[in-house]
Formats: C-alpha cells, structure tokens, sequence
C-alpha cells in the first residue's frame, strides 16, 4: 500500500539533504508518496509565520512525515515571543523555542529516539558502538518557559512531571523489549537538581522496574559523558531527559563519525516524525558539501516504520557500501564529493549485492 508522507525541507542544508533522501527513497521503489510543505525559519522571514496550521493538517492526517532541520533565534531575539501566560500568580514569558521544538510540542511527539551507530567505512576513534539514545521530548528546560526579574536577571523553568517521565520509559522499555535490547542507563544531575532530576530518575527506575529482562542503571550526567568517551561499548540505551538528551546526542554522533551519520525519529500516539540529528548546519547551507546520511538513515527508519522493511535495508545497505568504498563521501568524512555526488553514488549502489549490514529497528 502505498503511504503518503508530509516532506518538509526545512532550513540551512535542510532543502539538500531532504532532496537527497527522497531521491534515494524513490530509486529503490518504496511505495511513498511525497506531499511537499513548506515550514521553517525561511518561511517566518518570507510570511510571519513559521509552522502554519496546514502542515499540521497534513502530518496528522497522514501520520508520518519526514523533515528537514529547521534554523532558530538566539539569545534574547524575542521577535517570535509566543505568549505570556499567568501561571501561579507570576507572568511567565514563553518564548517562541523555534519551528522544531514548537511542532514537537504541539504534535505531543514525547519519545525522541537516536540510534548511534559504528559504520566500517568510517574512520573513527571507536568501534563497534551501538547503542540507542531515548530522549524525553516534550518537558525539561525546552518548555521555553524563561524570564527576566529584572534587567540583569534572567531564569528558566525546567519542568519534569511524574506522568511524562513513566510514559517516556514505558516507551524505552517497549522498544528494548521489541528490539532485544537489555540493559539502560539513566542519565540525570539528581545531586543537584534535587526535585526535578530526582523525580525524573524516580519515576524511570520505578516503571522500568516492572519490565523484566531490562537490566537499569543510572549515571550522574557529567560522569556519564566521560563514561561515553572512555568506554562507549558498555552502553545499550540512554534514556534521558529532554536537555540532556539534545547534548548527549550529538557527543554519541562523534563517536562514530559526526552529525552527518545520526538518523532520528520523534514519535508521538497519533504521528511520527523522522530527522536527523543535525540542526540546519548555516555554515554549509547551499554549498552541495553537507552530509546526506543522516537524512538518508532517517528515511530508512521511516520506512521501517511504515513495514517496508526490504526497502529500508536495501537503502542502509548501499549507504553502508559507498561509505567502505570511501571514494564519493562528503568532507565531513574525508571525501571531497558533493552532497548530489554521495547521493547518486548510494542510488548506484541500491542494486549490489547486500553487504550484509545490521538492520536498524523501527521505532
Ligand atoms: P541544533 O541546535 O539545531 O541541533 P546545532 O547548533 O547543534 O543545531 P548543527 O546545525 O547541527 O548545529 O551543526 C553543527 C555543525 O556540525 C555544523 O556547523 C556543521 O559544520 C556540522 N554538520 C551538521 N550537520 C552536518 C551534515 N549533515 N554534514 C556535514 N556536517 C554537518
């Protein structure tokens, strides 16, 4: 049966890394069908509003989307101050947290799911690793609840409830249990963030409790991120909470080979929402040298989820075959090719013989 998918290219080398993993979606005959939106920063310069409604309409209609990265303000542009809001007798400002975390939150996409993965053709200071990240996506400090108390003061609220931490380790634990995956470490800074991290690494520990089988642990987050350098092979999953989980990802792409290779998923009760890892890279936007994998991988996710399993390792084994070859890779790898080049060398490579590469599970 044929799916129809919401693409929206985003921003920065969003625009070519979405076009390279459609391209590469089609070549290899998934029965996709491709509805185009546009959503972004781009479009908040071009018409004011950056997400409009109809893109909305069209994941949740369709239920899937695949989705390029999408640009943000930085400190202290309040052009896009979405409301201020009187929460327990005190004025609250949100502000506007950018197009990504917004359509996070309003599709309540609450589990982010980043598997982290060695390549063979990738030169890099570890082997081997493969672990999965589980990011918590919709509490914690990305809530873009901040104020100022007065013109030299500025604070954030980071707010975890009971509720949102058991349903993201129930997600975990459902995937590791689907998966075959046995042991997770839960990262936290409980020792100082007594309240929130506590409850969040209570109400984890007690509802992973219940899912025999799954061995837990836990790791005070700086430890835990030299705990990732020293020795990454230990680590199965990571469930962790939202900022946390957005810091840890990227530290867990360079240890096998950077931003360009980490696909992600966020996935939500009525739809699901497949990117990269990588933000929308304005250092390498409209150059044709950004990495396409990581968009490539999170398209092959897609379709995993979607049950069209043979598409998908066809396309994670191509990829896999262009990286050991290591002749057409981007320069992030080493390479001198384009982001069009790479793209139509994975494409060449869809019909070779399999190289018998690990299937990364659907989400
Ligand atoms: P965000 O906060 O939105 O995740 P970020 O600030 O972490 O974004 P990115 O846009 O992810 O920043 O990129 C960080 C750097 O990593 C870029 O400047 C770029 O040099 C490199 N990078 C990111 N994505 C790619 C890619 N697909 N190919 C090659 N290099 C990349």
């Amino acid at each position: 049966m044929t799916a129809t998918i919401t693409l929206i290219p985003g921003d920065g080398i969003g625009p070519e890394v979405t076009a390279a993993a459609r391209e590469v979606v089609d070549a290899v005959g998934a029965n996709i069908h491709w509805e185009d939106l546009d959503a972004g920063m781009s479009r908040l310069e071009r018409t004011g509003v950056a997400v409009p409604e109809v893109v909305y309409e069209s994941i949740l209609r369709n239920g899937v989307a695949l989705k390029g990265p999408m640009g943000n303000t930085f400190g202290g542009d309040f052009r896009v101050t979405r409301k201020a809001r009187r929460a327990n007798g005190r004025i609250e400002e949100h502000s506007y947290p950018g197009p990504t975390i917004a359509l996070r939150g309003e599709l309540e996409l609450f589990a982010n799911v980043r598997p982290i993965k060695s390549f063979a053709g990738i030169a890099s200071r570890y082997h081997d690793i493969d672990l999965v990240i589980f990011r918590e996506n919709s509490e914690d400090l990305y809530l873009g609840i901040e104020r100022m108390t007065d013109q030299n003061t500025a604070e954030a609220v980071k707010r975890i409830t009971r509720s949102g931490s058991e349903r993201m380790a129930r997600f975990a634990a459902e995937y590791m249990q689907r998966t075959g995956r046995e042991r997770v470490t839960i990262g936290h800074k409980s020792n100082v963030l007594k309240l929130t991290d506590g409850l969040f690494l209570d109400a984890c520990s007690e509802t992973l409790a219940s899912y025999p089988g799954i061995t837990v642990e836990s790791r005070v987050v700086d430890a835990l991120c030299m705990e990732l350098v020293l020795r990454p092979e230990h680590f199965d999953c990571l469930l962790l909470p939202n900022l946390y989980g957005d810091i840890l990802s990227d530290l867990a792409a360079g240890l096998v080979g950077g931003l360009g290779v980490a696909p992600g998923a966020n996935i939500g009760a009525d739809c699901a929402v497949f990117e990269a890892v990588h933000g929308c890279a304005p250092d390498l936007a409209g150059r044709n040298v950004a990495n396409p994998s990581s968009m490539i991988l999170s398209a092959a996710l897609m379709l995993r989820y979607l049950g069209q399993d043979r598409a998908a390792r066809r396309i994670e084994a191509a990829l896999d075959s262009v990286l050991r070859t290591g002749a057409c890779v981007t320069p992030d790898l080493g390479g001198s090719a384009g982001t069009t080049e790479m793209t139509a060398a994975i494409v060449a490579q869809l019909d070779a013989p399999g190289t018998g590469v690990d299937s990364t599970p659907a989400p």
